[in-house]
């Protein structure tokens, strides 16, 4: 049984504001997806590491990728969502994964990942029938808004938290479970979402709050502030 990492790049980054992809933006010298791609790559358990990019991507062959040679694999196929991209990530591995092994899907702009979080990912999910994923049990009071818009929203009631997580990747399922699941359920934002979809239930790995997705213009400067502290200590 084998250990694969599939990372969606294919997304355009609409909420970051920026005039290229999110992925490509620069982040300590390096495009952003260059510092998740090498966590990934330095991770003892996986075997390989699968990105996913649009078809029409023209910024990826500017990038020196070669630090990540022999462990890296590009997979020109990104679909129109999410989902989509992974799903036709997989089905292009079919012929190198078995049904059994394992995939870690992890989104490229959580780029604080680190590769303890990888492997206590695996390390705990260890031979589980469903597999699962890294969250984090939420922390702050939960509001739900009316319908008023975003910048004049008001709070119509709180919403209790007790049994509420956020959910990050990698999220880690079989391959077989992952694709079938993902071709039941094709709307989702996440694969544990299709596999909760099938009535199965992922487990819930402890993880932080380190682990966020970058995702608006703050989030880059977050995101630095936590590399460049890693590398000096
Ligand atoms: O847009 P969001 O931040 O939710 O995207 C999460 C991950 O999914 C990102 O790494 C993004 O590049 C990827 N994605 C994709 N194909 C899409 C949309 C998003 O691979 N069509």
């Amino acid at each position: 049984m084998s250990y694969y990492a599939l990372v969606p790049a294919a997304g355009g980054g609409a909420r970051m504001g920026a005039d290229i992809p999110k992925q490509y933006l620069s982040l300590l010298g390096r495009p952003l997806i260059w510092h998740t791609l090498a966590t990934l790559c330095a991770v003892p358990e996986l075997k390989r590491v699968f990105v996913v990019i649009a078809r029409d991507d023209e910024q990826w062959d500017g990038f020196d990728w070669s630090a990540f040679a022999g462990r890296l694999e590009l997979l020109r196929c990104g679909g129109a969502t999410r989902s989509e991209s992974v799903c036709n990530g997989l089905k292009q591995l079919q012929t190198q994964v078995d049904a059994d092994d394992w995939v870690l899907v992890h989104d490229a702009a959580r780029v604080c990942v680190t590769v303890e979080q990888v492997s206590t990912l695996i390390d705990e999910i260890g031979n589980d029938p469903v597999g699962g994923l890294l969250a984090v049990p939420v922390a702050d009071t939960l509001k739900r808004a009316d319908a008023g818009e975003r910048g004049n929203a008001r709070s119509e009631a709180t919403v209790p938290r007790d049994d509420l997580w956020q959910a990050q990747t990698p999220q880690m399922f079989r391959f077989a479970l992952l694709l079938d699941a993902l071709e039941y359920a094709p709307g989702v934002t996440d694969e544990a979402s299709a596999i909760e979809a099938l009535r199965l239930k992922p487990r819930l790995v402890a993880a932080d709050a380190t682990n966020f997705k970058v995702t608006y213009p703050l989030d880059l400067h977050l995101a630095e502030i936590i590399l460049r502290d890693r590398n000096t200590l």
